[in-house]
């Protein structure tokens, strides 16, 4: 169809407290990378890079758990993040996209790579992501809700636009290609600051409550879905973004050939 990407995301058979599948060689992300290169070799495979969908807990990173307390171990789960994005390198990933927001990652798998040989592997890092009211259905796809608590001590609080433009700057430095503003419609203005201030390549994610609220105003019949969507992209574009990521990928290919 002309697609000029796709992003993974597994979903594994067996979930345990080291996330031992997210970096295993025959896991579910890497089978599926070396499978669509064979198969599609000019395509561009970006591979989610996370743990919670691996964790029996469904925190993105790994958990020290005492009574009704938890921690969430930074730099233990920097070293898994970094053997995964590694092992998806191995499969053949063109990008690798740390969605964790752990301090330091985006260093730590930009050496693990190029120490690896992958240096021609890129890295769009999750830079701005927000604690958001907007995730729910992809949750819930990708069986990772936490078991406990809530992932506010790692994502940004949405009030908070200073913090994320700091955590745009630090992962550039660090070595980010690409750097990412999630959700998309209420961080408009946090999308436009990132492309305005840094200038470098930008993507933003157009979240699964963002989708499922346009598909339910369709199906009521209040909206027309084409033109809701062109609307949309439309805007995430003036703010500012160079990439979208959006479960509207195949219809936008037919509206925009007309
Ligand atoms: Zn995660």
């Amino acid at each position: 169809m002309g697609l000029p990407a796709v992003l993974l995301f597994g979903i594994p058979k067996a979930k345990d407290e080291k996330a031992s599948s997210a970096y295993a060689s025959n896991g579910v992300v890497q089978d599926a990378v070396r499978q669509i290169k064979q198969c599609a070799p000019g395509l561009t495979v970006i591979s989610d890079v996370c743990l919670c969908e691996y964790m029996s807990h469904g925190h993105c990173g790994v958990a020290r758990i005492d009574g009704e307390h938890f921690d969430i171990l930074n730099d233990e789960s920097v070293e898994l993040i970094a053997k995964t994005a590694v092992s998806h390198a191995q499969a053949g990933a063109d990008f690798v996209a740390p969605s964790d927001m752990m301090d330091g990652r985006i260093g730590a798998v930009r050496a693990a790579l190029d120490d690896a040989g992958f240096d021609q592997t890129g890295i769009i890092s999750y830079a701005a992501k927000f604690a958001s009211a907007f995730y729910g259905p992809f949750r819930e796809a990708a069986e990772s809700p936490p078991q406990f608590g809530d992932r506010s001590s790692y994502q940004m609080d949405p009030a908070n636009a200073d913090e994320a433009l700091h955590e745009v700057e630090l992962d550039l430095a660090e070595g980010a290609d690409i750097v990412l503003v999630k959700p998309a419609l209420p961080y408009l203005d946090i999308l436009w600051r990132v492309r305005e201030r840094f200038g470098r390549p930008t993507a933003v994610y157009h979240v699964s409550v963002e989708y499922a609220l346009i598909k339910d105003a369709t199906e009521k019949g209040m909206l027309d879905e084409r033109a809701a969507v062109l609307e949309i992209m439309t805007s995430l574009k003036r703010a500012g973004a160079d990439f979208i990521i959006t479960y509207w990928g195949r219809e936008l290919i037919q509206w925009l050939r007309g």
